[in-house]
C-alpha cells in the first residue's frame, strides 16, 4: 500500500539558485511560487487531516501536521534535527522562499537519516521513504541535489556537498 498523490497537490518545483544567486528581480516568479507552495501546503494538510495515509503511523502523521503549521507543535522538538514549523512569511518573497527551502531540507533530511538509528527506530525506512514523496517536488530528477534541488552535473555529486548552499547555510546556522 502506498499513499495516494492523487491526494495532495504536488510540491511545485524551486527556481533554480535560490539560495544562491537568485536576482531580486525575481521577485515575481518567487511569489507565484511561494502561491503553489500554499496550494501544496493546504492540499496536504487536508488530506492528513482525514487520517493517517496508508503506510503512515499516527506519529508521523502528527508530525507531519506540526511540520505544516497546522497542528501545535508537540512533538517536533523531540527530534535532534531543528525540525521547525512551515515558516512564518515576510514581505519579502524571495527570503520567504529561501526560508521554506531551508525547512524542507531540514525535513527530508530527518527522513533520510531517523530510521538509521540503534535500537528500535522510531519511525522505519518504509515510512520515511513514503512520507519524502509529499516533500519531492514535482520536476524533481536524480541529477538534483535533494537539499537545495539545484542541478549537479553528473560525477560531481561528491564535490557538490561543499559548494551546496543549504549546508552552507547550515554551516552558518550550526
Ligand atoms: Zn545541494
Amino acid at each position: 500500500m502506498t499513499w495516494d498523490t492523487q491526494t495532495w497537490t504536488p510540491l511545485p518545483g524551486f527556481p533554480a539558485g535560490v539560495l544562491g544567486g537568485f536576482a531580486v528581480t525575481d521577485t515575481e516568479l518567487a511569489a507565484a511560487v511561494l502561491e503553489r507552495i500554499a496550494g501544496w501546503r493546504k492540499s496536504l494538510a487536508a488530506a492528513l487531516r482525514t487520517g493517517a495515509p496508508p503506510g503512515i503511523s499516527e506519529a508521523m502523521r502528527d508530525l507531519l501536521l506540526e511540520l505544516l503549521g497546522v497542528r501545535e507543535p508537540l512533538t517536533l522538538g523531540h527530534y535532534p534535527y531543528r525540525l521547525s514549523a512551515f515558516p512564518r512569511p515576510s514581505n519579502d518573497p524571495v527570503q520567504n522562499l529561501r526560508n521554506i527551502l531551508l525547512w524542507r531540507a531540514r525535513i527530508v533530511d530527518f527522513l533520510s537519516d531517523i530510521w538509521d538509528t540503534l535500537g528500535a527506530p522510531t519511525f522505519d525506512l518504509d515510512e520515511c521513504t513514503e512520507t519524502a514523496r509529499a516533500f519531492e517536488p514535482e520536476d524533481m530528477s536524480p541529477d538534483r541535489c535533494y537539499l537545495c534541488l539545484d542541478s549537479v552535473p553528473e560525477g560531481a555529486g561528491a564535490g557538490h556537498f561543499d559548494k551546496c548552499p543549504v549546508q552552507a547555510a547550515w554551516g552558518k546556522a550550526r
